[in-house]
């Protein structure tokens, strides 16, 4: 994989959750970070219909219009008994005329098991893909997931979009009750950022 070498680079992400997380994974390495939002960059559309195709689609956005590499993260949950959806349309879900709305997704999420009487545990998993592109068109992509199920009613206001059902295997808590240190010891981005750490920041 390639390393990178550079010492800035854009998060090509304007969701504050995901900033976040992904701000304090790279803080070790000495990395100025900077925002799509930051710097004022309009969000492509999604049009793929893998993680990996839609977290390129980002990147690349990002580095073509920033001159610089760029660091994308395309995630979403999938719920087995609803043929793991919502899956790459996770944000989707929460969409409304006036913003996104998660409560009313992980209610939908909720309700579409009830309709049919899925079988307890209610297994899922949260996916992530990680991108980082260069402007030279060079990428490399990695991915991560974390195993577990869904719980109701919500529970825990730390995290962010559907950390509030989720509770991950051999845990109780929620990702939305956890310490975001645990969720970060553990999550899919967690997992994809290991496998890029070794590929391209480390040494
Ligand atoms: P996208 O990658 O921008 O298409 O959106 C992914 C969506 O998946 C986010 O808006 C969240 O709702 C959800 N998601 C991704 N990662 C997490 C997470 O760590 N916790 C909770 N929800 C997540």
């Amino acid at each position: 994989m390639r390393k990178l070498v550079e010492k800035k680079i854009v998060l090509a992400s304007h969701n504050a959750g995901k900033l976040r997380e992904i701000a304090v994974m790279l803080e070790p390495y000495g990395i100025e970070v900077v925002s799509a939002g930051d710097l004022g960059l309009t969000e492509p559309e999604e049009t793929e219909t893998t993680f990996a195709g839609n977290a390129r689609i980002k990147a690349h956005f990002a580095a073509q219009a920033a001159g610089l590499p760029a660091l994308s993260d395309d995630s979403g949950i999938q719920v087995d008994a609803l043929d793991k959806q919502p899956g790459v349309y996770t944000a989707d879900w929460a969409e409304t005329p006036n913003g996104r709305d998660f409560p009313m997704a992980m209610t939908k999420v909720w309700t579409l098991l009830e309709e049919k009487q899925a079988a307890e545990p209610r297994t899922a998993r949260f996916c992530a893909t990680l991108c980082i592109a260069w402007p030279d068109g060079h990428d490399e992509v990695v991915e991560g997931t974390v195993e577990g199920c869904i719980s109701w009613p919500m529970r825990g206001d730390q995290g962010f979009g559907f950390d509030p059902i989720f509770v991950p295997d051999g845990h109780t808590e929620t990702f939305g009750e956890m310490d975001p240190a645990q969720k970060h010891a553990m999550s899919h981005r967690a997992v994809a950022f290991k496998k890029l750490k070794a590929g391209c920041l480390d040494g």
